[in-house]
């Protein structure tokens, strides 16, 4: 078995992501922005994808406001999407966009995912059960499959997958939320070997544990959030897979909270 990684202490230095370009889905909110904030406070050039545009907007001015004296943020590069409606031609074309303005990627961060309906099986909406696969798993198949020539062309790089605790262990009425944590656990495993020997991209899942923003707030309405870490408590973890750091860490499904 391996040894458990205990990046939630992580440290990172100021400049840990300077000249990579990363790329995070589910940017508007949550765990994402924070993600898309901490990654351009640490160097990086963000490129984030939202389905919302005022969402973009907004935390395209957050990140700008970032810049000080001595301080040089990169430009975010804004794409508005929604993954409900986006067929494999978006992504070929995101892709050839980001190559022209980029040249490569070295980060990935797979992070936007819907709850859906939390009830039983049997019950189950099927219209809704489509969307959340099409969210959580479809969209982050065709990104991953779009970029990796681009990931492939970075000195190394590494793609995150965001898991959930239902994601390993199936729990009575997550339904298909739980099924596409655990999709996103098989697509993690497959891409991990596929890629390690015939790449330098690394391949992980993260599972950020109970985090305090609107998804968790949706699907436990009764818990005091206050008592829950928020999105920045949790970013060392982040850091730590998107740096050059974790570089040996590659097909490990982690927990951020051990
Ligand atoms: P949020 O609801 O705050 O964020 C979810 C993000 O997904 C939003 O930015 C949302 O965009 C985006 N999204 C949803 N549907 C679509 C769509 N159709 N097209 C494009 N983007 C879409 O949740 P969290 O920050 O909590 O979740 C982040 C990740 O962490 C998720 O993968 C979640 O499953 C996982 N997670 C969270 C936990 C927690 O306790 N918070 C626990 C375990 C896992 P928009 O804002 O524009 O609607």
């Amino acid at each position: 078995m391996l040894p458990k990684l205990n990046h939630s202490d992580y440290q990172a230095t100021q400049d840990l992501l300077k000249n990579k370009c990363i790329l995070i889905t589910g940017a508007g909110s949550g765990i994402g922005r924070q993600a898309a904030l901490t990654f351009a406070r640490h160097g990086a050039q963000v490129i984030l994808l939202s389905k919302t545009r005022e969402k973009l907007a907004s935390l395209d001015d957050q990140i700008r406001e970032l810049e000080k004296p001595g301080v040089i943020i990169a430009k975010p590069i804004l794409c508005q999407v929604d993954f409900l409606k986006a067929d494999e031609s978006f992504y070929e074309t995101l892709a050839e966009q980001l190559e022209q303005e980029c040249g490569h990627i070295d980060g990935l961060l797979h992070n936007a995912s819907m709850l859906g309906d939390l009830c039983e099986i049997a019950n189950y909406p099927a219209g809704i059960w489509n969307q959340v696969l099409q969210v959580n798993v479809n969209s982050a198949f065709l990104l991953s499959k779009a970029l990796i020539p681009l990931m492939k062309k970075a000195p190394a790089a590494s793609m995150v997958f965001t898991s959930s605790s239902v994601g390993r262990k199936g729990r009575a009425y997550w339904g298909a939320y739980a099924v596409s944590k655990f999709a996103i656990e098989g697509l993690m495993q497959c891409l991990a070997e596929e890629l390690e020997n015939t790449s330098k991209i690394r391949v992980n899942s993260l599972n950020p544990g109970g985090t305090q923003t609107a998804m968790r707030k949706a699907a436990f309405p009764g818990e005091d959030p206050r008592k829950l870490p928020t999105p920045a408590d949790i970013m060392n973890s982040y850091l730590f897979l998107m740096g050059d750091d974790s570089k040996a860490v590659h097909g490990q499904a982690l927990n951020v909270r051990l």
